[in-house]
């Protein structure tokens, strides 16, 4: 018999929110062939969901976009570049970024005015947040994940920006930051982990450490669902991250009294849902 207790915030952050209205509101008002340039969001059932409902088709280059068409930015946002061939091509351009993330955006193009070195703190060098604030001045940024900024040589501690992806893993961020404050005191250190990311993590960790097993349900390409798993398993849960229902393992229940469930920013209510159904089905709540 097992006790399901879902984390609450969960799901759909406002800016995920946000880019999905964008979208249906661009269908609704345009006459021209509309795009997505990948995902808009990283979660499948999403896109699935808005390709079908609103005939947009996901497309991974502009190159396979004719003039007369409408591209849509997802919300981890784009390059400079990315705007720059669009326009070139004469495609019309509907931004759906989440304005935290264009935060970063307007950051990093502040400290490379400056001329400072900018240290981007990612998960991956090519996730699209990162490829989108690095490319708005790359010959002054360089992205560098949370694994490798232990050994990176920072030359000229005093001109460096540390910036961070909006999604991150609090806690390993903090071990991060600590200790390149410790060994480069004269860095100077720009979190933005955003207030979404920050709550999800803070109620995952309150309850990892009190029930040690954590299912998030989120896509394994989704960053924020990653960093809600590695949370959790940083305060010593066992944790696990299931796109759906039918990637529930049994034996993850077996002589469990609790589970804790979340779901990434980008997951529908709708799959959580079924997640918790199936776990019902396996071990039956009392
Ligand atoms: S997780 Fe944060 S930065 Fe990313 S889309 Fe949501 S609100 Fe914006």
């Amino acid at each position: 018999m097992i006790n399901i207790i879902v984390a609450n915030p969960h799901g759909f952050c406002f800016g995920i929110t946000k880019a999905i209205d964008i979208a249906t509101k661009t269908s609704k008002n345009q006459k021209k062939p509309i795009f997505f340039l990948g995902e808009i969001v990283h979660n499948q059932h999403v896109v699935n969901w808005l390709e079908k409902e609103l005939k947009i088709k996901t497309v991974q280059s502009l190159d396979e976009i004719s003039s007369d068409s409408v591209v849509i930015i997802r919300a981890h946002g784009a390059s400079p570049t990315v705007f720059q061939q669009a326009k070139d091509k004469g495609i019309e351009v509907v931004d759906a970024s989440c304005p935290l993330v264009l935060r970063s955006h307007q950051t990093v193009k502040g400290l490379a005015f400056e001329k400072k070195q900018i240290i981007f703190l990612c998960n991956k060098v090519d996730h699209d947040e990162t490829v989108g604030v690095v490319g708005e001045a790359p010959q002054f940024t360089t992205p560098v994940t949370l694994d490798d900024i232990f050994n990176y040589p920072i030359n000229n501690p005093k001109n460096t920006v540390i910036m961070t992806q909006t999604t991150l893993s609090t806690i390993e961020t903090k071990k991060a930051l600590d200790f390149i404050k410790k060994k480069y005191p004269q860095v100077t250190i720009l979190p933005h982990i955003c207030q979404a990311t920050t709550d999800r993590q803070t109620v995952i960790i309150d309850l990892a450490k009190k029930y040690k097993l954590v299912i998030i349900v989120g896509s394994p390409t989704s960053a924020n669902s990653n960093s809600l798993k590695s949370v959790a398993q940083s305060v010593g849960a066992t944790a696990y991250i299931v796109d759906n229902a039918s990637e529930l393992q049994s034996e993850w229940f077996l002589n469990q009294k609790n589970v804790v469930l979340s779901s990434g920013a980008s997951t529908p209510e709708s799959v959580l849902n079924e997640v918790v159904e199936k776990i019902r089905q396996i071990s039956p709540v009392t």
